[in-house]
């Protein structure tokens, strides 16, 4: 059995309304950065946020997450030389930014709870290093971290939360959304996320001064003054009005593509139940958005992820390995990594792990198709 056309892990799923404020953009000759649909996306993204919750938020509308993150390290306050502690397993954007700025990530290991940074690991990285002020901490697939954990053991050392809701945008923890959870947080509409708009992020903060400080660095850093005065270093980090109007359209449609995620996730829950594998965990209290589903080979068994994602990749289906940690990267070979037992969470879940295609637009047939494939490996 071959697919026709390649199953794929996560792609963009248009609607319609994406095209029409696109086509608001050229109807109206305004495709230069900046413009209409940013400022529509960021009040709608705030207003969504703002739903069942008492705060306000503040949006600023990037060119990717990536740049959404490097803004909120600098504005956290990290300077060349600092430690900065990291989710140790997460993609590698989440953590690159620390460098840009100079500074050092050191690695927390995760729990075999949610995936995510382990409490008791970090606590023991403050141990170490006393006098962190920073902490980046990513919401791997969707799943939600040990939140309340991780604000007391950060308000207690006087660090602040750079929140990396990259993958996470619509789950909630104990009913607040990710992507507020933090100081300076993050979201990512890039190709494969939750939602899109080709390429694009989000800066998100409770405090509008943050949300100033931030537009001024994306856009060169120019002083106001009539000519070009530069008294800082800046960037080009703004979000086009045409890639804005994409992500309007959107918005409209997440808590439906949240919805459709959450059902390949239980269909594969379901049809997987009995095999020697687990699904990827979630906390009590919090409402994952299921961005992809993924498994957890049980420890003594023949099967290896690499022999799921190959016998898929036979059937032109894609599937991938678990984002392998940053203390096992080459590039970052010199930093420190904090772990709690003997061996790390982080690794055995890389080492045992694998991502399933989670895609809204795969039929149930397909998915069918998928789950017997992978049940014919036990
Ligand atoms: C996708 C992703 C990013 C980067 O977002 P871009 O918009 O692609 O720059 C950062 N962190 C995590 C965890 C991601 O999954």
């Amino acid at each position: 059995m071959r697919f026709e056309k390649r199953i794929l892990l996560s792609t963009p799923t248009m609607h319609g309304e994406e095209m029409q404020y696109v086509k608001e953009a050229f109807d109206k000759n305004w495709v230069a950065p900046l413009g209409f649909n940013c400022d529509g996306f960021e009040n709608e993204m705030a207003a969504y946020l703002e739903k069942n919750s008492d705060n306000t938020y503040h949006c600023l509308a990037l060119s990717a997450g990536t740049a959404a993150l490097h803004l909120a390290i600098k504005l956290a306050g990290v300077k060349s030389g600092d430690i900065v502690f990291c989710s140790d397993t997460t993609f590698a954007a989440t953590v690159n930014p620390v460098s840009y700025e100079g500074a050092k990530q050191v690695f927390v290991d995760s729990e075999f709870d949610s995936w995510n940074m382990d409490p008791v690991a970090l606590e023991k990285a403050f141990r170490k290093y006393p006098d962190t002020k920073v902490v980046v901490l990513a919401h791997l697939y969707g799943s939600p971290a040990k939140m309340d954990e991780i604000l007391n053991i950060c308000e207690k050392h006087n660090a602040v939360i750079v929140e990396d809701a990259a993958e996470a945008l619509s789950a909630t923890y104990k009913g607040r959304q990710c992507g507020t959870l933090g100081n300076y947080n993050v979201v990512s509409f890039n190709g494969n996320k939750i939602i899109t708009t080709s390429g694009g992020g989000m800066l998100i903060t409770a405090d509008k001064a943050v949300r100033d400080k931030a537009l001024f660095l994306a856009t060169q850093a120019r002083e106001p003054a009539p000519w070009y005065q530069h008294e800082e270093i800046g960037y080009n980090y703004r979000m086009s009005n045409v890639v804005a109007g994409i992500g309007r359209g959107q918005l409209i449609h997440l808590e439906e593509h949240r919805a459709l995620k959450e059902k390949v996730y239980r269909k594969y829950e379901q049809g997987l139940a009995g095999l020697p594998l687990t699904m990827n965990p979630y906390l009590k209290d919090t409402k994952p958005n299921f961005w992809l589903s993924c498994v957890l080979i049980d420890k003594d068994c023949a099967v290896k992820p690499m022999d799921i994602i190959n016998k898929l990749n036979d059937a032109n289906v894609e599937a991938r390995p678990i984002w392998k940690p940053m203390h096992m990267q080459p590039v970052f070979n010199k930093n420190d990594f904090i772990c709690v037992g003997e061996t790390s969470v982080g690794e055995e879940i890389f080492k045992r792990g694998l991502c399933l295609p989670s895609d809204i637009k795969m039929t149930e047939q397909e998915q069918d198709i998928i789950i017997n494939i992978i049940k014919s490996m036990f």
